[in-house]
């Protein structure tokens, strides 16, 4: 046994005295509230720091067990190298998402990594058509109206949901949910996915067309599909121009879907009804944040704001008390399967 495998087996026995100390970063009161009860109901000793855990803050995470992290947290192959010498043998991230945290390098150092692959589907599809409902029915504009005295109605004119057409983009977990609040309103609702679940997709009163026709023919446009390469700018020039004059595009699942410059010039043109957006491709260290004391200097999120026929939300929809309880719970159990050598099924693997 050389000196490192020496420190972690004693690590491990102390984890099994005393409980395994848990370092949870990017921590929110919300966070804090569903986290405590979890951890200590497994037993773990858990700390928290509201800052990120990135390569400046490592000095904070040495000597814990477990890491919990959130998307915007980045542990980089230096970050793992440190930190595995200083005890760590598991990250634990309370999110889907794991291109935050360098997988390869993490299993080169012998640290598990796992994460919270579906935790309240029914948050984020509840929110999507929240927004639809908001920019229809003009409730942005009507609350703040009331407040001040104005009751006229000049402009929030909206339209029925009944008997629309509705396109969903990604029948995963959320995108069937969608697509199934949307039937229960009485819109048709169409669909695309490149891994059709045709069977899923009828039940929820769906059907699935070529993308193209999807662009043709709605008058809502969702989106529920990942980010990956292929899917990145998916909504451009060329695709809003696919699309019917005055479309509402609705994005809950990741800013880098959509390209936010042509979206700006469409919008600019009145070729677009309205954007409902809970994401934004240049999210990260502006979300998350209270930043009202600064200035700010994203002009092309600050054109957005501009545009009274836009709602933004600051990345939101997974936040219900079902969906914070479920991933303090995952969470948890995963450490407590990880360290008791079980299967865990929601280990990442490099
Ligand atoms: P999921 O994996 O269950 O479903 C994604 C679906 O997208 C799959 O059916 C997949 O086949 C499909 N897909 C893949 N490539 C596609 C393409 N090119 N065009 C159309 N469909 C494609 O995922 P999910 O749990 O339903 O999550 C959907 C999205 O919501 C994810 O991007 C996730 O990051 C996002 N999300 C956002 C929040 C939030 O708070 N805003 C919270 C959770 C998840």
């Amino acid at each position: 046994m050389d000196q490192t495998e020496q420190e972690r087996a004693q690590k491990a026995a102390a984890d099994k005295q005393d409980g395994p100390k848990v370092a949870v970063f990017s921590t929110k009161k919300y966070d804090r509230e569903f986290l405590v009860p979890a951890f200590e109901q497994c037993g773990h000793q858990v700390t928290f720091f509201q800052s990120q855990l990135n390569d400046e803050t490592l000095l904070l995470a040495e000597g814990f067990t477990a890491v919990c992290l959130f998307v915007n947290d980045d542990l980089t192959a230096k970050g793992v190298a440190h930190l595995a010498a200083k005890g760590l043998r598991f990250v634990l991230l309370r999110c889907a998402g794991f291109n935050n945290v360098d997988v390869a390098a993490a299993a080169a150092a012998g640290v598990q990594v796992a994460r919270v692959p579906s935790y309240s589907p029914y948050a984020i599809a509840e929110f999507a058509v929240g927004l639809m409902l908001m920019l229809n029915r003009k409730l942005h504009k009507a609350y703040t109206r009331v407040r001040s005295g104005n009751f006229s109605l000049e402009g929030l004119t909206g339209f029925n949901m009944h008997g629309k057409t509705v396109g969903v983009v990604g029948t995963g977990k959320i995108g069937m949910l969608t697509g199934r609040i949307c039937h229960g309103f009485g819109c048709r609702v169409l669909c695309y996915d490149p891994y059709p679940n045709e069977a899923g997709a009828a039940e929820a009163g769906m059907a699935y067309v070529p993308l193209d026709e999807l662009y043709a023919q709605a008058e809502i446009i969702t989106l529920h599909c990942p980010l990956v390469e292929s899917t990145k700018y998916m909504i451009n020039a060329e695709s809003l121009a696919k699309m019917k004059p005055d479309v509402m595009l609705i994005n809950t699942s990741r800013g880098g879907l959509v390209d936010t410059v042509a979206l700006i010039r469409a919008l600019k043109a009145r070729r677009i009804g309205a954007v409902g957006m809970d994401v934004y491709e240049n999210e990260s260290g502006l979300y998350f944040e209270d930043t009202s004391d600064d200035i700010m200097q994203d002009d092309i999120f600050s054109r957005l704001l501009t545009f009274h026929n836009v709602c933004i939300t600051g990345h939101q929809a997974f936040l219900t008390r079902e969906a914070l309880e479920n991933i303090a719970s995952a969470t948890a159990d995963n450490l407590r399967l990880l360290l008791a050598g079980a299967e865990c099924a929601n280990v990442v693997r490099a």
